[in-house]
């Protein structure tokens, strides 16, 4: 692609990559970034009246952040523009206007609390072990297992479609033999893509940009647009992208 982004990946059923253009969208980006700057607010459609959704955040503790535009077309013909944030924003997991996370916010942090309370303990009483004793390596390792369950745990919550109406959970989807990385499925490319594909959207384009302080590696400017990250998206992205060339 001439602007050099890439938001695409290896499908295993088709035996082929799918990708999206992003020129399109790319504009769009220019005029969100052109909102952000002039309302300092992601919910700049309403009132602003929620102190949390300040873009002053981006450039405090919360640090800068991903954002994503896809473009689609509905049943008619008519174009219709998705908007995601990576992750969560400040802590708020769903902010109208914005297309939702993968995973209910609720289940996740049953399971979240639930592992906390099976973990904490364990760390507690390693404390109060001898370094590489037996006792210390054994209670070591029954925490790894416990951590490693509560993640797969978390991952279950994940189910992501394509545009076959085809369904997989994250991990099934994810087409390295490789361990899942964490945050997989947070980034803005799924959660746009699966809900296009819940809401019989078809994608002509998308692209990301950065917003906020730089990240802490400095590979990441304000302003600047990003293609699909290699580690989680693009293992993802061969799937969920399945069937958009209709
Ligand atoms: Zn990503
Ligand atoms: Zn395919």
């Amino acid at each position: 692609m001439s602007n050099g982004l890439s938001y695409s990946g290896y499908c295993n059923n088709c035996k082929k990559e799918h990708s999206l253009p992003s020129e399109k969208a790319i504009e769009v980006c220019g005029l969100l970034m052109q909102k952000f700057a002039a309302y300092e607010h992601i919910d700049y459609l309403n009132e602003q009246t929620d102190p949390r959704l300040s873009t002053h955040h981006l450039y405090g503790n919360v640090g800068g952040k991903m954002f994503g535009v896809l473009i689609c077309k509905d049943a008619s013909g008519k174009e219709v523009v998705l908007k995601a944030f990576s992750s969560t924003y400040n802590g708020i997991w769903n902010v109208e206007g914005w297309v939702p996370h993968l995973a209910s916010e609720k289940d996740f942090m049953q399971i979240v609390e639930k592992g906390n309370s099976e973990i904490h303990p364990l760390t507690d009483r390693i404390k109060t072990l001898e370094k590489n004793s037996d006792g210390w390596k054994l209670k070591t390792e029954q925490r790894k297992i416990v951590s490693q369950k509560t993640l797969n745990e978390l991952f279950d919550l994940y189910e992501v479609f394509n545009f076959k109406k085809d369904k997989r959970t994250l991990k099934n989807a994810f087409n390295l033999k490789k361990g899942i990385p964490n945050g997989t499925g947070d980034c803005c490319a799924p959660k746009l893509l699966n809900y296009a594909a819940l809401n019989n959207l078809t994608p002509i384009s998308i692209a990301e940009f950065y917003w906020g302080k730089p990240s802490p590696s400095g590979d990441k400017v304000e302003g600047n647009f990003y293609s699909s990250c290699t580690n989680k998206c693009q293992p993802l992205l061969g799937f969920m992208l399945c069937g958009i060339e209709k």
